[in-house]
């Protein structure tokens, strides 16, 4: 039995915060590993957010992973900071340090892990990527990939967006806009859709046959069920953001505890958690 003056706080910070699985996963490890730690979900609703998860390292909470609205509040509140949650302009882990707290974005790397687990061949080099969307997870998914020697597009109904976060993050990708999207699936090898599916768009988008190409999609739960349903229905392999999920919260408990935590136990729990 621990001590409760030697449980460490961990937690997820939100605005909403209440579907959040993070504390389902992290808790599992947690257990799993006998680490005398508890990893909360705290509801932060605030207009001084940067101000606010400085004051949470005081309270003793020893890590923190961040989600909208707060992923760049995170960044101004660190005093140090991962070259990878630098260079995307947000973070979503914090480590607690004896100078302040330490940003990193697990996001990116996260995604690259989901994604290579869902393929035979690991090797990414000289695939066609069609990356769908241009917000802020599209900007970790853009980061990495443009490290893996892919030949990427990034697509988005606002082009401008697509053009800005080439010459940040990808300066060897091409953008298009949302009115050849049936043709660009058509010649890319892997699609990646980190859109946040609003009305509308799902119906709008038409596939072109997948003989068996994968079509990624980062959101979870019942919002990308359509899509999938679609993307399946036309012949391509599917998988949706769980996964993804897992791993960047596998990232942040190994930054935090130093070890490796079970990725796969953990999506299976998941998955029963929310199927
Ligand atoms: P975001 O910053 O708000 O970006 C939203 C994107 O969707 C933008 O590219 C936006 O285009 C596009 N979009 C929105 N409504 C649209 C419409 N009606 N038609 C066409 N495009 C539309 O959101 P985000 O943070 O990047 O999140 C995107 C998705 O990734 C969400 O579903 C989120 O849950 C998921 N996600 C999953 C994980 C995971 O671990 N699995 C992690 C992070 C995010 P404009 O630029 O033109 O507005």
């Amino acid at each position: 039995m621990n001590e409760i003056s030697n449980i460490k706080a961990f937690g997820v910070i939100g605005d909403p915060i209440a579907q959040s699985l993070s504390p389902d996963i992290h808790n599992f490890w947690i257990k799993k590993s006998n680490i005398s730690a508890y990893y909360n979900k705290f509801h932060l609703q605030t207009k001084c957010a940067t101000e606010d998860i400085k004051a949470l390292q005081r309270f003793d909470v020893q890590g923190l992973n961040v989600t909208m609205p707060y992923k760049e509040y995170a960044i101004k509140a660190a005093v140090n900071v991962s070259e990878t949650a630098e260079k995307i302009g947000v973070a979503n882990t914090l480590k607690s340090t004896p100078s302040g707290w330490y940003a990193d974005n697990t996001d990116a790397v996260g995604f690259l892990n989901a994604l290579l687990s869902c393929l035979e061949n690991k090797d990414l080099t000289g695939k066609a990527i069609l990356l769908i969307g241009a917000g802020g997870a599209a900007r970790a998914v853009a980061y990495i990939l443009s490290k893996q020697n892919v030949d990427l597009t990034i697509v988005n109904r606002t082009v401008s967006k697509a053009d800005d976060l080439i010459t940040e993050l990808a300066p060897t990708a091409k953008s298009n806009s949302l009115s050849d999207l049936t043709n660009d699936m058509d010649a890319a090898d892997i699609v990646v859709n980190a859109t946040s599916l609003k009305a509308g768009l799902v119906d709008s988008i038409e596939f072109p046959d997948g003989n068996g190409r994968l079509f990624f999609d980062l959101s979870y739960g019942k919002a990308p069920e359509e899509i999938l349903r679609k993307a399946s229905q036309s012949g391509w392999q599917t998988e949706d953001g769980l996964r993804m999920l897992v791993e960047q919260a596998a990232l942040s408990h190994e930054l935090w505890h130093g070890e490796t935590p079970d990725v796969e136990a953990a999506y299976q729990m998941c998955q029963e958690k929310i199927r």
